[in-house]
Parts: structure tokens; sequence; C-alpha cells
């Protein structure tokens, strides 16, 4: 190499520096069941409990997290999810089946926030001003709870100490687009039990992801009004696991005709006569979502 071609090539690579690796492009659009008890994928281990991976505008959010933070972590593997790659976790309520898993993420990625419903004494922690309860003075200071002077803030213990949760009780866009829905179950069984719905903003409608809908899916649709007025797609259970066939008809027909739902693809607890009866009713609009399946949505440009 000449002197002059080696100086026209370091000109060359200061004017024009070797091109970066291409960055990885983005994940498509959609939603991935990452835990279920029904599928057919063999790479997968079946359970009963309820996960979802939503990639959506750049953001990408786990949406409970299973029953068993093994299970969990096989599944998790076997469909190559980078849970450091995730922006937030949300946990819909507390119940085992969806909660677990957070033993799993909170090693892999232990600063990861997660929504959580705010519970007095719950699971996921909770805290109240120093002064929630009444007083009496006229009590001796050992009598008195701190001494009569308490701390300005009582925090409770969580199953989970050391986890980043945010608690939500009410309609909060946690980043745009991304809207969590708090409610509250009136049903015998989980009576009073807070349970946190994700909607996600598209061109088409809100899609609208539930975890066992325990509070009844059509309270939780009438709270998703105050996100946005067309529900597109409702994913995960909606909890008509036991449900009599006059109940499950019955609200298939409400999805559809009165809630105008454009696709349905029901999971978890929704129930197999349940499964049916939707796709009876929803016809072509019915979704199938197993265990590892990947349902397509409209990207947001
Ligand atoms: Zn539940
Ligand atoms: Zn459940």
């Amino acid at each position: 190499m000449s002197l002059r071609s080696g100086t026209r090539l370091l000109l060359c690579s200061l004017l024009f520096p070797v091109a970066a690796a291409p960055a990885k492009p983005p994940p498509p659009a959609g939603v991935t069941i990452l835990y279920d008890a029904f599928g057919d994928r063999s790479d997968l281990t079946r359970d009963w409990g309820f996960a979802a991976l939503v990639d959506y505008g750049g953001k990408r959010v786990l949406f409970d997290t299973g029953n068993n933070a093994e299970i969990f972590a096989r599944n998790v593997r076997a469909l190559h999810v980078d849970l450091h790659s995730i922006d937030f976790v949300v946990v819909s309520h507390r119940h085992g089946d969806h909660t677990a898993g957070l033993n799993y993420i909170l090693r892999v990625n232990p600063k990861i926030r997660i929504y959580a419903p705010k519970e007095s004494f719950g699971v996921f922690g909770a805290a109240l001003p120093g002064t929630f309860f009444r007083t009496d003075t006229t009590l001796p200071a050992k009598m008195r709870y701190f001494d009569g002077t308490p701390p300005a803030e009582l925090r409770f213990g969580t199953a989970w100490p050391g986890a980043n949760f945010t608690w939500v009780d009410t309609l909060t866009e946690v980043a745009p687009g991304f809207i969590l829905v708090s409610t509250v179950s009136k049903t015998p069984g989980t009576l009073e039990l807070h349970e946190l719905s994700l909607a996600v903003r598209t061109p088409e409608g809100l899609v609208v992801l539930v975890g066992c809908s325990h509070p009844g899916i059509e309270t939780i649709l009438e709270a998703v009004r105050g996100a946005g007025d067309h529900v597109h797609l409702i994913m995960g259970g909606l909890h008509l696991v036991n449900a009599p066939d006059a109940e499950i008809t019955r609200i298939a027909g409400v999805l559809d005709r009165d809630w105008h739902v454009d696709l349905i693809a029901p999971g978890h607890c929704t129930g197999e006569p349940a499964f049916a009866a939707l796709q009876r009713q929803f016809g072509n609009r019915y979704r199938y979502a197993g265990l590892g399946t990947f349902v397509r949505l409209r990207g947001p440009g």
C-alpha cells in the first residue's frame, strides 16, 4: 500500500466511519402468551396460571407472571424473552397463579418497576399515615402505639421485600397509550379483591388484557370506558371456568352485541365451555390464544 493510498484510506475512514452493526429491529406489535394451561407447543410447559408479554409502540410490558417461578423461567427461556428488555411489569391481582413468577423476574431484574393493585395490608405491601388509628391520650405511654408518637408513615410488609412496587387504585396512564384500569370484586369468594387490567390504545381501539376478571368482565369494561370508547380486543381470563351455560351465553352475547368488541382471545380461567361459546358467538373474530401463541396487533404508526 503506497503512502498515498494509505492516507486516502485513513481519510475515508475518518469521513465515513465503519457503520455500526444495524440496530435490532423492534419486535412486531402483539401479545405473546407465556403461561397458560392449554396449547399444543411441546417445547413449553403448561400449567394453571397466566402471563403475557405485550410488545407495542416500542414498549415491552409483562402482564402477570404465572403460577410457578421455575415453569415461568422455562417458558420465558424457550420463547427467547429477555427479561432485561421489559419496561415494566403489571400484576393483575394477588392470587398465586399470577404472582409466583415474580420470584424469577426479581432474580433476573431486581429493580424492575412493578405495578400492582393497591390493597391495605396486602401481599404487595402498603403504606398508611402513622395517624391512621384513633388515639387515647389519657393512656400511659407504654399502652400507646409507638409511645404516642408514631412515625409519619407506617409501611407494611410484602411477600417480595425490595421489589420496586408502584400501587395503583385509579385509572392511570403509566406510559403513553398504556392505561391501568382498577376494579374491585364484589363476587363472593373474592370479595374486595382489587384487580388491575391493562388497556393499550391502538388505531383499531383498545386492546384489553385481563388477569382473572374477578370483578366481572362487564365491571371491568365499564371502568375501561375511562381509557377509550371502543374495545377492539379482549385477552386473558374471563373467570367463567365454572359458570353455568346460561351465564356464559349471556356474557358472550353482551361482549359482542352490547360492547361491540371486535375480537376475543380468551385464555386462563375463561373455561372450556366459554371457549366454545365465545367461538360460536364471535366466529372468525375469535383468536386462539393458547400457551406460546403470538396475537399480532396493528402497530401505532
Ligand atoms: Zn385469580
Ligand atoms: Zn387466575
